[in-house]
């Protein structure tokens, strides 16, 4: 058998700690009997508009500064139409043509060392609400009280190489959310999702192989057997002469093993527009320096100043620091 190389790049949605939606007055918070955290805004209904929720731009600000990306001054929101019943607008308010945080970077610890994981973007967008397949009745129910929830879309350039680079990755970026007080980032509760986009091609090869992308995964553990899984079955195809096809697919982590569930589709197939309920968001210096200023020490600088102002050890720093409410305390 020949070597390959496996290459992933990351789409990693975070939902924002906002106390109310991204365009409308309703709470965010967590559960909830159905239905009630809902208006005529988060349910699609005719004649609602939307107004965008300050909060949410600098919290998307926060994050983008916290790794490092370059600010869009004059960003907007697109349109993304597809039809789904957890959708009731039948579109979703996303950003295409400018997201706000762009050419970022980040740096994680992996078992060679120091190695940086490029963020390719950043985009502002809103959640969908939930489908309750329930057998028993033979009928779909919906929950409208996630929609209009805020996320942030990350998206990495594919810089990793492994899983344990993966994990990293998302540590890093869960970090800097719970630090920057942005996000819980619960991968249980799904406040943090990450689709894995996976290619494998024989080591030294200039080109990238073709990619799937792989939806489903709620925990470190699943990610983890995913793209084991993943690469064996791309590896498979190709020692067999056959190809990979590009497609989106579902990861069963009680079968370990994944199916197909759509080819993948394009940009052009979602026919973006700019959404012409929104004014575009005109983001000042001022704005920008205000929150940098904002920003608090984040867990290397803490770590690194714990060693050298109180002598601690490097595994005593890091305890401490696992939590910015911990090194509060502290
Ligand atoms: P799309 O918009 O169609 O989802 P993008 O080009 O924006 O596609 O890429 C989405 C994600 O896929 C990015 O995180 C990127 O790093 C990753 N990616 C792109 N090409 C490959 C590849 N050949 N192998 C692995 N990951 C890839
Ligand atoms: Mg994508
Ligand atoms: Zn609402």
């Amino acid at each position: 058998m020949k070597d390959y190389e496996v290459v992933i790049g990351l789409e990693v949605h975070v939902e924002l700690a906002t106390k109310t939606k991204i365009f409308c007055g309703c709470s965010t918070a967590f559960g909830g009997a159905p239905n009630t955290h809902t208006c005529p805004v988060c349910t699609g209904m005719p004649g609602s508009l939307p107004v965008l929720n300050k909060k949410v731009v600098e919290y998307a600000m926060a994050v983008g500064l916290a790794t490092n990306c370059s600010i869009t001054r004059d960003c907007k929101f697109d349109r993304k139409n597809y039809f789904y019943p957890d959708n009731p607008q039948n579109y979703q308010i996303s950003q295409l043509y400018l997201p706000i945080c762009y050419d970022g970077a980040v740096e994680i610890e992996t078992s060679a060392g120091k190695k940086t994981v490029r963020i390719h973007e950043m985009h502002m967008e809103e959640d969908a609400g939930k489908l309750i397949h329930d057998e028993w009745e033979d009928c779909s129910l919906v929950d409208y009280n996630r929609s209009g929830v805020p996320l942030i879309e990350i998206v990495s350039e594919p810089d990793m190489r492994s899983a344990d680079e993966v994990i990293a990755y998302l540590e890093k970026l869960r970090m800097i959310c719970q630090y920057l007080g942005a996000s819980d980032c619960k991968l249980q509760e799904g406040s943090m999702r990450a689709d894995v986009n996976l290619s494998v091609r024989e080591v030294g090869a200039s080109e990238f192989g073709t990619r799937t992308e792989m939806k489903n995964l709620n925990s470190f553990k699943a990610i983890a057997r995913a793209i084991e899984g993943e690469r064996e079955r791309q590896i498979e195809l190709l020692e067999e002469g056959r190809a990979v096809v590009q497609e989106t697919r579902r990861w069963d982590d009680n079968k370990e093993s994944s199916h197909a569930m759509r080819s993948k589709e394009d940009a052009k197939d979602y026919r973006y527009f700019p959404d012409p309920d929104l004014p575009p968001i005109h983001i000042s210096d001022a704005w920008i320096e205000e929150l940098r200023a904002s920003i608090p020490e984040l867990r290397e600088a803490k770590m690194e100043r714990y060693q050298k102002e109180y002598e601690l050890p490097a595994y005593d720093a890091g305890i401490l620091t696992e939590s910015r409410h911990l090194a509060g305390l502290f």
